[in-house]
Formats: structure tokens, sequence, C-alpha cells
């Protein structure tokens, strides 16, 4: 399967998303940003990207369901009007067609449940708001999942540098095809992991925040392993990119708690990501992501990435301290 199709588009809305995107943020006032019922923050420019990017897949693959992060419930309530309003004035300059009801029509055809059978994309149209926020990473996330496999990523990472020192990097890979990182401005090169197989030399990354992953057990964890360099501490799945292009070793996502199951658009692009480039992506236990289960993770605990070599030893040190 080729997907030159899917993957030409895919970019070509991250990139759209990823102009929104750092337009609000340079002029970013308190009152873009809402908080959503499980706490979390959610901006002018989530919105906005999900609706850019859902307009873009829509008219290309009008067939493709998208498992989206966002929805519209916020815009419908009160207050949700002026929110519009900015959202609309975001999305203008790339899309001036969209009305305001075509906007919340385009960000709620994202509320596909997901699953084992058929295609569908998956879409975090800013992971990690947090870092969004604060002016440090973010990423845009696109993936195409098929029968519950994925078979194609986009990882927008518009403050990540890229190699030719430009800050924003665009992270890409296909089943069979490679990973590739291209400059915003630039060529496309392909990625590798570390080609590491002891620890002396490795590094890991992590959350910054520490409510999404333990750092306490991530430090044993490191110690244990041997590994002296201090954590990488990075928003979003731009550390995905970080191990496939070989700048850190390990992601090292390590659950807080029982109950939270990861959502499948804060991985499904990272994973393919990492493999393409000789990697490999597991939960604590192992195991697979398994992204047939729904919009959730539901059969997985956190997640343990790595250039491959180090994967089962990793492993080994990751069950004896979270027991
Ligand atoms: P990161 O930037 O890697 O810390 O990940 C950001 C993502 O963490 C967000 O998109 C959330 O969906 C997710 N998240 C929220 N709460 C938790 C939690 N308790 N454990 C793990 N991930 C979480
Ligand atoms: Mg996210």
């Amino acid at each position: 399967m080729s997907l030159e199709k899917e993957m030409d588009l895919a970019q070509a809305a991250v990139r759209v998303a990823i102009q929104i995107c750092q337009g609000v943020r340079s002029a970013l006032s308190p009152s873009d940003t809402v908080t959503k019922s499980d706490a979390s923050p959610v901006t002018v420019a989530d919105f906005a990207a999900q609706a850019a990017i859902n307009t873009c897949l829509h008219r290309a693959f009008p067939l493709d369901p998208i498992v989206g992060e966002e929805d519209s419930a916020d815009l419908r309530a009160p207050g949700g009007a002026e929110l519009l309003d900015r959202i609309s004035r975001a999305i203008q300059p790339f899309l001036p067609e969209l009305d305001t009801e075509a906007i919340i029509e385009a960000i709620d055809r994202g509320g596909h449940g997901g699953g084992p059978e058929g295609r569908f994309w998956t879409l975090d149209p800013i992971d990690g708001t947090k870092g969004y926020i604060r002016g440090e990473q973010y990423a845009v996330a696109l993936a195409l999942i098929e029968n519950g496999e994925v078979q194609l990523g986009v990882l927008g990472c518009p403050a990540m540098p890229a190699s030719d020192g430009t800050a924003g990097c665009i992270f890409s890979a296909a089943r069979g095809q490679g990973s590739w990182a291209t400059p915003l401005q630039g060529e496309a090169q392909a990625i590798r992991v570390q080609d590491l197989d002891g620890f002396e030399r490795a590094n890991f990354c992590e959350s910054v925040e520490s409510g999404h992953s333990a750092h306490g057990a991530s430090k044993d964890i490191a110690e244990r392993l041997g590994i002296t360099a201090p954590p990488l501490r990075i928003d979003s799945q731009c550390k995905y990119g970080a191990v496939a292009r070989g700048e850190a070793t390990l992601y090292l996502r390590l659950p807080r708690d029982d109950r939270y199951r990861e959502k499948i658009w804060d991985h499904a692009a990272g994973v393919i990501l990492v493999e393409e480039a000789g990697g490999c992506v597991s939960d604590v236990n192992g195991k697979p992501l398994d992204f047939s289960r729904g919009q959730k993770l539901e059969d997985n605990r956190g997640v343990i990435v790595s250039n491959g070599a180090l994967h089962e030893r990793v492993l080994s040190v990751v069950g004896e301290v979270l027991s």
C-alpha cells in the first residue's frame, strides 16, 4: 500500500494547523484558554487546528471517519460564542470559506469512536497543550489506522529544532517506508534511532508534567540501568520524535495510577515514527499498544519506547521497579 495521497494530504493539513497554532500562540491571551471537564486546558488553537485538519481530510477522503480529541460542547455552552469567534478569526487566513456553523461541523466530524475494523484517522490537534501555553514543546499529531494497525503518522513539531538548525520539524512515517524529518522549509531526511547496545551513553525522555508520568519511578529505573544523563523533559509526542531521530535512547511513560488509560491520539503517530526508525514501543508489561480498542488503549498500561536493542533489558527493570 503506497498511501502517497494520504501522506501528501496529511502533511499539508498538519502544515496548515501549525501555522494556525503558531499564529494564535504569538498573541495568546488568558481568554484564549478554557478548562475542560477533566481539568485539562484547551485553547482557541486546539479547536481551530482540529477544524482545519478535519476539513482537509473530509475534502480528500470523505468516507474516512476521524477520532479527534476535541468536540464542540464548550463552543455551544454559555460564553462559547466569543470563543467561536476567536477560532473563526484564527482559521480565516487559511480557510476563509468556513463560517462558524461549518467550523462546528468540522470539529464534530472528529467524533468517531475508533475500533478494530476499517480505516480511520486519529488527531490530536495540539498534543501537549500545557507545553503550548508555556511557550515550550507541543505537537500536531495525525495518524491513519487500518484494522487496528497504525499505517501512517505525521507529527508536526513547530518548536523542535530541525537538522538545519531552524525551528520546526515535521516527522512522518508510513508502514514499510521508513521515518523522515523535514524542516519547515527544507528537504526530508531519513531518520534512525540510536545505534546503542549499552546504557553508559544512553539517556531518556519523559513528560514535563509529573501528573502524566511518575518521575520518581523513572529516576529509579534509570539508576538501576546505569543511565547517568539527566532526563530530557519534553511535552507531547515530540518525545517520540526525539527517540526516532536518535536524540534520546528511551522514552518512559510510567502510570501514576491504575485507572488512567492512554488515548490513541496521544500515541498513534509517535508509535509508527519510532517503529519505522528501527525502534520499539510497548506498554510497561511489554505488550504492543493495541489501537483497536476504541478511543483509548484499554488493554495497555503506560508506554515504553526504546531504540529496540535495549528494549528487553529496560522492560525487566521497569517490571522490578513497578512491582
Ligand atoms: P505529555 O505532554 O507527554 O505529558 O502528554 C500530554 C498528554 O497527556 C495529554 O494529551 C493528555 O491526554 C495526557 N494525559 C492527561 N492526564 C494523564 C495522566 N494522568 N497520565 C498520562 N497521560 C495523561
Ligand atoms: Mg494529547
